[in-house]
C-alpha cells in the first residue's frame, strides 16, 4: 500500500468542507504525513470595488483575516490546527495544483462536490485537479450539510 508523506487538502467555505477536513486528517494520521489546507479566494477587482467614490477600501489582508477566521473554526473542528491554513488569491484549481507541486505533495484530497453542484456536469474543481495534479488525487463524495 503507497504512504503518503505530504497531503494537500483543498477546501471551499461550504458546510461540507469539514467533511474533506476530516477524511484529509484521517489519512494523514494513519500515513503520519505533512498535512496542508489551502483555500483559494477571488482575486479582488479593486481594492475599493466596484464604486471607488462610495465603496469602503477593503484590503487582501482584510478579506484574508476574515476568510480566515471562518476556516479556522471548521479545521478546528475537525481536531485541526488553524496554523495549517494557507489562503491564496486567483483560480482555484491553478493555485491547487502550484501550491500542491510547491510542497511537493504526493496526495491532493478534494471535494467531490461544493456549492456548485452545477459544475460538477460542466467540469468542477475537482475534476480540473484530477486532469492537472501530477500527483494522487482523492475525491471525497460530500454529503450535503442539511441546515435545521
Ligand atoms: P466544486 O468545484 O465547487 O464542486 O468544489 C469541489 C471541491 O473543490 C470542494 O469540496 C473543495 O475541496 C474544492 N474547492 C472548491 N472551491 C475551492 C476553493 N476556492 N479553494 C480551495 N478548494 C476549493
Amino acid at each position: 500500500m503507497s504512504t503518503y508523506r505530504k497531503i494537500l487538502v483543498a477546501v471551499d467555505l461550504s458546510e461540507e468542507a469539514e467533511q474533506v477536513l476530516q477524511t484529509a486528517a484521517d489519512i494523514a494520521e494513519a500515513n503520519q504525513a505533512e498535512l496542508y489546507i489551502l483555500h483559494v479566494a477571488d482575486t479582488p477587482v479593486s481594492p475599493y470595488g466596484q464604486f471607488p467614490e462610495y465603496a469602503a477600501p477593503v484590503s487582501t489582508a482584510e478579506i484574508r483575516a476574515s476568510i480566515f477566521a471562518q476556516l479556522a473554526t471548521t479545521v478546528e473542528n475537525a481536531g485541526l490546527s488553524r496554523e495549517l491554513i494557507t489562503i491564496d488569491f486567483g483560480r482555484s484549481i491553478d493555485s491547487i495544483i502550484e501550491h500542491s507541486d510547491e510542497y511537493q505533495c504526493d496526495l491532493i484530497v478534494i471535494g467531490s462536490h461544493g456549492r456548485h453542484g452545477i459544475q460538477l456536469l460542466l467540469g468542477s474543481t475537482a475534476n480540473g485537479v484530477l486532469h492537472h495534479a501530477n500527483c494522487d488525487v482523492l475525491a471525497v463524495r460530500v454529503r450535503e450539510v442539511i441546515e435545521q
